[in-house]
């Protein structure tokens, strides 16, 4: 069946959403982490999680069930709610990260997927091929008809009242993506993972990842609830969820811990190199260093807490309008973080689609606030002004004669403030007195975007020494006046 997934509220792509599941009385409520628990691994049960952290569906592998004669009789005979012993939704991939990691697996899509129905899954995974970003067109575009065709074939092996996940595959193409997204949407899948990206994470290819994502998200259309498959680290949950992906799953929290480290929002400590723990989780309140670093659990513990706490703080960024602020500092953990945030704002439109007009105050806090949706929003509407006669351009602490007819406020990034405009969002916005090259650079579009449509105006910038490199964008009609 397919499920009506709702959208409450937005910022950028990214939103707060609703996703129904048969069965469940509460929707998921996205964005959404999903824990992956290894059924063979008991450092961390699924009912531990639970009752430590609440969370809204988890994620176990229908493949590892499947291969081992006593999960797979007891999950036959108890559902796969009663072998995690647990009472919330629960996905199933099918084996398709095995298939990547090795290569084969040893079942086929309409085995698993039927297994998968078969023990209660809410959210059922065909068997996806994951085409490496890196692969050949001609490999990925066959992969890719494969997967829909997987997608298709799940729905006929599957009980009316599971959810299917609609991989899209397309490797690094983004045309491929696009279509992927666009034809895994008609298969009437009810969420949809975009697959194959572990690799770009694991390489910190930030920039290539958000545009695979906008490729796939451009053709899934914006009501389809999208899971970044493999997106563990509390790192990226930011750019993920700005991304416009809704559900994240981590097998980092485990992973990292049998591994001695120690995840942050910004990075990653290894336990042989931390002294003091920079947390408030809990765990880290009760324990020091010392004993995390003998204690795998504890310290998958940490690592989950972490993780739930970045969600929430995502949440109740969306919810304020302030994930782009969010961003920009999670964007300073790693340099190839803020090559994501950078191509991200380079996709304006796409941005610009999906963000909500009105927020909390825009704060202006790098290079980067001044290319935010919200910039560009205004220089677009500045080209529906006009204005006429001799007009002044003039930040507000600058005073020339009065033999101007009209005076326009300058407010860098933004550029021209017209008349009566200036309280509202987002030219309302905190800006700092000592602004980057990249403010005023802003501005100067905004001065031809009003430019644009006055053209029996004779516009006059007055500016307090603004960069070259701003000053030489303006059209050669506009007057340019120094003030000191
Ligand atoms: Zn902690």
């Amino acid at each position: 069946m397919t499920v009506g997934f709702e959208v409450r509220q937005s910022d950028g792509a990214a939103r707060l959403g609703d996703l129904p599941v048969p069965g469940f009385d509460q929707p998921i409520e996205t964005p959404a982490l999903l824990p992956v628990i290894n059924p063979n691994i008991t450092m961390l049960s699924a009912a531990d999680i639970v009752d430590e952290f609440d969370p809204e569906v988890l994620i176990t592998n229908a493949y590892v069930i499947y291969q081992s004669d006593e999960l797979k009789s007891k999950a036959l005979s108890e559902g796969v709610h009663g072998l995690l012993d647990v009472d919330l939704p629960v996905m199933t991939d099918s084996g398709s990260f095995q298939l990547a990691e090795y290569g084969s697996i040893s079942v086929g899509n309409d085995e698993i997927v039927t297994f998968q129905s078969a023990i209660g899954s809410n959210i059922v995974t065909p068997v996806d091929l994951p085409t490496p970003p890196d692969a050949p067109r001609s490999v990925a575009n066959e992969e890719l008809s494969t997967t829909i065709s997987r997608i298709e074939a799940a729905r006929e092996h599957i009980d009316t009242d599971r959810l299917l996940s609609g991989p899209v595959q397309g490797g690094g193409y983004h045309e491929l993506r696009h279509r992927a997204g666009m034809r895994a949407r008609q298969t009437g899948a009810d969420i949809y993972p975009i697959g194959a990206v572990v690799p770009l994470m694991e390489a910190y290819r930030f920039d290539t990842l958000v545009d695979v994502v906008v490729a796939a998200k451009r053709g899934l259309g914006p009501d389809a609830p999208v899971h970044l498959f493999g997106a563990g680290h509390p790192m990226m949950f930011a750019l993920a969820a700005a991304l416009g992906c809704d559900l994240f799953d981590s097998a980092a929290y485990a992973l990292y811990a049998r591994d001695g480290r120690y995840l942050t929002p910004t990075g990653t400590y290894r336990m042989d190199e931390i002294d003091f723990l920079p947390c408030a989780c809990p765990i880290c309140a009760q324990h020091d260093a010392v004993t995390l670093a003998g204690n795998e659990r504890l310290l998958a513990r940490h690592n989950l807490h972490v993780s739930f706490a970045e969600v929430r703080r995502i949440k109740q960024a969306i919810r304020q309008g302030s994930l782009f602020e969010l961003l920009d500092i999670r964007s300073r953990s790693h340099p190839d973080l803020l090559d994501g945030y950078r191509r991200l704002l380079q996709h304006d439109t796409f941005l610009e689609r999906h963000d909500r007009a009105i927020k909390s105050t825009f704060m202006y806090v790098s290079a980067e606030s001044a290319h935010r949706p919200e910039v560009n929003r205004h220089h677009w509407r500045l080209r529906d002004w006009t204005v006429e006669g001799d007009v002044l351009l003039a930040s507000s602490g600058i005073h020339l004669e009065d033999r101007y007819d009209v005076r326009w406020e300058i407010r860098p990034p933004f550029g021209p403030v017209p008349p009566g405009l200036d309280h509202t969002y987002p030219l309302s916005a905190e800006i700092p007195d000592r602004l980057d090259t990249a403010a005023y650079e802003q501005a100067v579009e905004g001065i031809r975007a009003l430019s644009h449509g006055s053209t029996d105006a004779h516009l006059t910038l007055a500016h307090g020494d603004w960069p070259a490199t701003a000053l030489d964008r303006l059209p050669d009609a506009i007057e340019t006046v120094r003030v000191e």
